[in-house]
């Protein structure tokens, strides 16, 4: 979501005559777009602000300026304490108010002083975004923002703030436009995807099965997937998406924090470590191939050793394609950060790396059990080394195949099959099953 809404700023404030730079020394605009999920991603954006504070005065004194700007979710939540400790920074705004940037500019170059906008617009920002400008192959398309589930550890609601649909049109026209600009991928977002609930013209409210359906009729989508889900709000007609709709990605990330249903209650989730069980069944059922990913915090205040054992138990019976894994992080304003039995900090570790080792290990069995197989690969980008190009598998794999002599050009925008030959952690390798153009060259 925040590589999302970075990109949308960059397209805000292209028509002033921004362009994006490599450096921020050479800056005139400096945005850092910030998380304040965990505690330690807020860290990170003071040691930040003291590298640009350097710059901003080497700047200065060659009678040059340069706008520093804190966007994203730490604005929203710590907008008056960016303010006191980093009293340079020019601007303050939240993930919901960054269409006003043209205004907010016009603020500071007239010497307005420091801006803090942390408002919740009545109008959607959404409908106050100009186009997608740039699109790779690989597009995001936001359809939902916002969260109203309340997790007893998460900021989420908090900073994003409720739950928020965008219109059946408004999300068809743009993915129109980003087919039309050369996406072949769409990754549908939203903080809580699954609960999307968008209205169309007649009046009626879609769910999120029924929208990939409508999506997948557009011609040139090759590929569809939705980030991130709430175990809860996976319905039937999404399931039986899984099923009917074959350019929907049999790879879905799926949080569920812990296998343990007492952490899970203390938590908040409003599922048990069963439900879960029991909607992979019926996703792999659906959809045989599918690959799962999920998110874990351990640490959780309460959570014991036989708590998370359980967790430990559920990961192997599930098995998962990839996943993320958190120390729990107080954060200050939600509910768990008041509980009593807060985890020592040695004690997290520990159970970080155990888990951590099961989860990487599952990691490279799932690809290893790719080699040898045929798998289709979106080709999007050059390899990180010179004759390689990059592609995606259809479980989120990065995959490189030497380049083939005609070129970068005649391989990118494509899906192609691809014979895996070697697997490791995190990407795969392979030869095109068919040359290019079907003869060997
Ligand atoms: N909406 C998604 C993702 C929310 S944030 C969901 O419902 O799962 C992404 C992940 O960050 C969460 O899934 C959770 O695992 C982790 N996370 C959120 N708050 C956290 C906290 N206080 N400490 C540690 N990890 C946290
Ligand atoms: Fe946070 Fe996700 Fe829970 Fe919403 S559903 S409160 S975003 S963890």
């Amino acid at each position: 979501m925040n590589v999302y809404d970075s990109s949308r700023m960059a397209d805000v404030v292209a028509p002033l005559g921004y362009e994006s730079s490599e450096t921020a020394a050479d800056a005139d605009l400096v945005i850092l777009n910030t998380c304040h999920i965990r505690e330690k991603a807020t860290e990170k954006l003071f040691s930040e602000l003291g590298r640009l504070r350097t710059l901003q005065k080497a700047k200065a004194e060659k009678g040059e300026r340069m706008i520093v700007a804190v966007a994203g979710c730490v604005a929203q939540a710590e907008g008056a304490e960016i303010q006191r400790r980093a009293p340079y920074v020019d601007m303050v705004f939240g993930p919901q108010t960054y269409p006003q940037l043209p205004e907010m500019i016009a603020r500071v170059t007239r010497g307005a002083g420091g801006i803090l906008n942390t408002d919740f617009p009545v109008e959607p920002k959404f409908d106050a975004l100009p186009q997608q400008e740039k699109t790779g192959i690989s597009a995001f398309l936001s359809i939902q923002e916002g969260c109203d589930k309340f997790c007893a550890f998460c900021v989420v609601p908090y900073t994003r703030g409720a739950e928020y649909s965008r219109s059946i049109k408004a999300i068809c026209e743009e993915a129109h436009l980003l087919i039309e600009k050369g996406a072949r991928e769409i990754t549908l977002l939203g903080q809580n995807v699954n609960a999307f609930h968008g209205m169309a013209e007649d009046g009626s409210v879609w769910g999120l099965g029924k929208l990939i359906h409508a999506l997948a009729k557009i011609p040139n989508l090759k590929r569809l997937r939705y980030t991130t889900s709430h175990p809860s709000d996976m319905d039937a007609a999404l399931i039986d998406a899984h099923r009917d709709v074959p350019s929907l990605m049999p790879f879905l990330h799926l949080p569920v924090q812990s296998g343990a249903d007492p952490v899970l209650a203390a938590m908040n989730r409003k599922h048990k470590a069963a439900d879960y069980l029991d909607l992979v069944g019926k996703l792999r059922a659906a959809r045989p191939d599918l690959a799962l990913s999920s998110d874990f915090i351990v640490g959780f205040p309460g959570e014991t050793e036989a708590d998370f054992a359980q967790t430990l138990d559920f990961v192997r019976t599930v098995g998962f394609a990839q996943a993320y894994s958190f120390k729990y992080s107080r954060r200050p304003g939600t509910p768990a950060a008041a509980l009593p039995n807060q985890i020592p900090e040695e004690v997290k570790d520990a159970r970080l790396h155990a888990l951590q080792e099961i989860l990487r290990d599952q990691q490279i069995k799932f690809n290893q059990s790719l080699v040898g197989k045929t798998l289709p690969v979106l080709f999007d980008d050059d390899g990180r080394h010179e004759g390689q190009i990059h592609g995606r598998s259809p479980f989120t794999q990065s995959t490189y195949i030497p380049l083939p002599p005609r070129g970068r050009d005649a391989i990118v925008g494509q899906e192609l099959q691809v014979i895996i030959t070697s697997a490791r952690q995190n990407s795969l390798k392979g030869d095109l099953a068919i040359p290019l153009g079907g003869v060997r060259e």
